[in-house]
């Protein structure tokens, strides 16, 4: 469906009298924002720079305010509904280009946001496994060792593009143990001058420094919550795994910004990726305000530990405001 209409002025007009009507409230979520896409298969989570600015540019042509964490956190413990249209912000993961293309516009704009980080990779300069796993399978030579690998997790699929998604799909939902079995022979599929070659090209994918981290957290305009320690799945972990995790996020993020934190998102934050139990974990570890990416209305008595949070991409913007108030 062509739904091109969406952006025209007649449209965008009547849109911006019903969201000044209706005053619809949500947290939309991204990850990295580049110029650069290259390999969809490989970039996986990136929006590309123009989609991103089109985005701003039709929330404000709808009158959306762009309320800060500090702001949203007041409506969300008041139980309030503000009688403004508003929407907050977040980038999780710890993406380098949110320092080098994210923030400069949203400064030069004076919009707050927010990013979760995955401070383990933070602290070792380490890419997201989704990642590795990618670029290893897309531009491997070695065809039978790929073979024997995906033969290993039960997959038997002779498409490099649907390989890396069955592969990541199984990945991300086995044990640590296993995750620490398998990744290394992985990343050998490339040797080293291949790795150098590719992350070069796919340096979207390179994250923040520690000192980025610090910059970015030194601006008012610029919330850092935590996204755990590893990035593993909350409900793939035993109860001390987990645990453990959320205190060595929250106590090295609490020592690098001197700030104690309230704000925690769950790693892939689907309604298999966290429970009762770890809303319990979480709880424990001092977290008030916890983030999924389950794309539901915001109500003034939503669970502050299941945040709904809808995707940031320009084309699902129209149809997201025309149905959040009804979701
Ligand atoms: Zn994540």
């Amino acid at each position: 469906m062509n739904l091109g209409f969406l952006e025209k002025a007649p449209f965008v007009n009547l849109l911006a009298t019903y969201t000044s009507t209706l005053n619809p409230g949500f947290v939309l979520f991204g990850h990295g924002v580049t110029k650069n896409i290259i390999d969809t298969d490989i970039q996986r989570i990136q929006l590309h720079n123009n989609d991103f600015v089109k985005a701003i540019e039709f929330l404000e042509k709808l009158n959306f305010r762009f309320i800060s964490m500090e702001q949203f956190q007041e409506i969300a413990a008041l139980k309030i509904k503000p009688n403004y249209p508003w929407v907050h912000l977040t980038f999780d993961d710890g993406y380098k280009n949110n320092l080098t293309e994210l923030y400069p516009y949203l400064k030069q704009k004076q919009i707050p946001f927010t990013i979760f980080i995955s401070i383990n990779h933070i602290v070792s300069n380490k890419r997201f496994d989704h990642y590795l796993i990618a670029a290893a399978i897309k531009h491997t030579k070695q065809n039978q060792t790929l073979t024997e690998i995906a033969g290993s997790l039960g997959i038997t699929n002779n498409d490099r593009s649907a390989l890396i998604n069955l592969i990541i799909r199984k990945y991300k939902y086995i044990s640590v143990e296993e995750k620490n079995a398998i990744l290394p022979t992985i990343c050998n599929l490339l040797d080293s001058y291949e790795w150098e070659y590719y992350n070069r090209i796919y340096e979207s994918e390179d994250v923040l420094s520690v000192d980025d981290l610090k910059l970015l957290a030194a601006d008012p305009l610029v919330h850092i919550g935590s996204h755990g320690y590893n990035h593993y799945i909350q409900t793939t972990l035993t109860e001390n795994e987990r645990m453990l995790e959320l205190q060595q996020s929250y106590n090295l993020l609490e020592q690098l910004l001197e700030k104690q934190q309230t704000t925690f998102c769950y790693q892939n934050g689907g309604i298999n990726d966290f429970s009762a139990q770890t809303k319990l974990s979480c709880q424990k570890a001092n977290y008030k305000f916890c983030f999924t990416t389950i794309a539901r209305k915001w109500e003034p008595n939503t669970d502050l530990m299941e945040i709904p949070r809808f995707p940031f991409t320009h084309s699902y913007l129209p149809q997201l405001i025309l149905k959040a108030p009804f979701s």
